[in-house]
C-alpha cells in the first residue's frame, strides 16, 4: 500500500480537510467500503480487468499530442492529454469502469449514482449496461429539462432516472436523494460517486482510479522527451478528479508546477462565479470537510459557471489541501476567457474542447514560464455537448 503525504489518514483527512460527515444509518455502507476498496483495487485481478477494460473498452492510453500551433504561438512546449478521446468523450468513464468492477467485488446488484450536468449519469449508465447491472439516477428535475439529451443517452442505456422535485431541484437535491436510497439499501447496492468528494474513502479512490492519466503522461513523456515529468500540470477543476488524476503520479516531485483553473463565471468580484479555492471557507459538503462558497451564515451560494461541469460549490479535500500546503496553485478562470481559450484551440488545432476543458487552456496566457519548459494540459472532455452554447457565442463574436 503505497502512503505517502497525499495519502488521507485513516480518518479520510487530508490536513484539516476531509473526513466522513455522515448519517449514523450510512456507517455500515461506508464502513464497508472503506475497509475493502484498498485490498480490492490494488488486487492484482482487479487491476488486470481495470486496465483490459480502459484499454479496449474506453480506448485507453488516451495520445499525449504536441500542439505545435499552439505552442508556436505561446513560445512553450504544450502538450493536450487527450481525454477527450476516451469512450463517452472525457476522463469521467476511468472512474465508472473502476467503480463498477469494485461494485461487483462487493457482491452488489445494483448501482445508484447523482448527476447535475448528466455527464456522470451517462458514465454511470454505460458502465451498467456493460456489465448488466440495474442503474438508477438521481437528478434535479431542475436539471432534467435542462440537459435533455443526456437524460436521452441514459434511458437508451437502460437506466432509470428519477427526477428530484425538492429544494432547488439540482445537484445538491439528487445527492440527498442518492443518500436515502442507500440508506434504504444497504446490501445490494452501491453508490457510484462522480469526482473526489463525499465522505471518505471517495476522494482517495477516485483519486487513485484517475490516476492512470498522470502514469501515462510520465511514460508518454519519457518516450518522447527523455524525461518522465513536464515542467507544468493544468487541469481544470470542478469536484476535482481529472485534476487529481493528472497531478497524482507528480505530487511528490516538487519539479512539477501544478495549476488548477477554477470557474470563476463572470468573476470573482461578481456573485455568479464558482471559484471555491479563491473565495470559499473551509464548511462541510456532501459528507466532507472542504473549502465551500458560502454567506455569512455558512449557507451555501448558488455557484455560477456557463460550464455544467465546474458548477459545484465545493471541491475534493485534497485540493483544499494542496492549496493549503502550497503544492498547487489554483487560477480563477472567467466564463468569456474559457470561451476564447475554446476558440483559439479549435482554430489553432482543430480541436473542440468540452468547456470545462478550455479553462484549463486559459492558464496559458496568465502564467510566466520559462523558454523551452514542457506544458502538460488535461484535455478533461469534448465540445460535443457544449454545441449550443458555442453557436450563441460565435453568433454573437460574428456580428
Ligand atoms: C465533469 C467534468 C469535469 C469536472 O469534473 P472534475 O471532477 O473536476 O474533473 C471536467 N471536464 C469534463 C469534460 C467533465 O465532464
Amino acid at each position: 500500500m503505497n502512503k505517502s503525504r497525499f495519502t488521507p489518514d485513516a480518518d479520510g483527512y487530508y490536513g484539516e480537510f476531509g473526513g466522513a460527515y455522515i448519517p449514523e444509518m450510512l456507517v455500515p455502507n461506508i464502513t464497508e467500503l472503506r475497509d475493502n476498496y484498498l485490498r480490492i483495487i490494488e488486487s492484482e485481478e482487479f487491476r488486470n480487468e481495470f486496465h483490459e477494460l480502459l484499454r479496449d473498452y474506453s480506448g485507453r492510453p488516451t495520445p499525449l499530442y504536441f500542439a505545435k500551433r499552439l505552442s508556436e504561438k505561446y513560445h512553450t512546449n504544450v502538450y493536450l492529454k487527450r481525454e477527450d478521446l476516451n469512450h463517452t468523450g472525457a476522463h469521467k468513464i476511468n472512474n465508472t469502469i473502476g467503480q463498477v468492477l469494485l461494485a461487483e467485488k462487493l457482491g452488489k446488484k445494483r448501482i445508484i449514482a447523482e448527476t447535475g450536468a448528466g455527464q456522470h449519469g451517462v458514465a454511470t449508465a454505460t458502465v451498467c449496461a456493460l456489465k448488466g447491472l440495474e442503474c438508477v439516477v438521481y437528478m434535479g428535475a431542475l436539471d432534467v429539462d435542462r440537459q435533455a439529451p443526456n437524460v436521452i443517452k441514459m434511458k437508451m442505456l437502460g437506466a432509470t432516472v428519477v427526477p428530484v422535485e425538492s429544494g432547488n431541484k439540482t445537484l445538491k437535491d439528487a445527492t440527498n436523494e442518492a443518500m436515502r436510497d442507500w440508506i434504504n439499501h444497504p446490501d445490494d447496492t452501491y453508490y457510484i460517486i462522480g469526482s473526489v468528494v463525499g465522505p471518505h474513502p471517495y476522494p482517495d479512490l477516485v483519486s487513485r482510479l484517475q490516476s492512470v492519466i498522470s502514469d501515462e503522461i510520465s511514460v508518454q513523456l519519457n518516450a518522447r522527451i527523455g524525461r518522465a515529468y513536464p515542467d507544468y500540470v493544468m487541469a481544470c477543476v470542478g469536484g476535482g478528479s481529472n485534476a487529481a488524476g493528472g497531478f497524482y503520479a507528480f505530487l511528490d516531485n516538487p519539479a512539477v508546477k501544478l495549476i488548477g483553473a477554477e470557474a470563476a463565471g463572470l468573476g470573482v468580484n461578481t456573485s455568479k462565479t464558482a471559484a471555491t479555492l479563491a473565495l470559499g471557507q473551509t464548511g462541510i459538503l456532501h459528507g466532507s470537510k472542504s473549502k465551500l462558497i458560502q454567506d455569512q451564515y455558512g449557507q451555501v451560494i448558488e455557484p455560477y459557471s456557463i460550464s455544467a461541469g465546474l458548477d459545484y460549490p465545493g471541491v475534493g479535500p485534497l485540493h483544499s489541501y494542496l492549496q493549503a500546503i502550497g503544492r498547487c496553485t489554483y487560477i480563477p478562470v472567467t466564463d468569456q476567457e474559457a470561451l476564447d481559450a475554446a476558440m483559439e484551440l479549435t482554430r489553432l488545432e482543430g480541436i473542440i474542447p468540452a468547456l470545462e476543458s478550455a479553462h484549463a487552456l486559459a492558464l496559458l496566457p496568465k502564467l510566466n514560464w520559462n523558454p523551452g519548459e514542457e506544458m502538460v494540459i488535461i484535455l478533461s472532455g469534448r465540445g460535443d455537448k457544449d454545441m449550443d452554447t458555442y453557436s450563441k457565442y460565435f453568433d454573437h463574436e460574428s456580428h
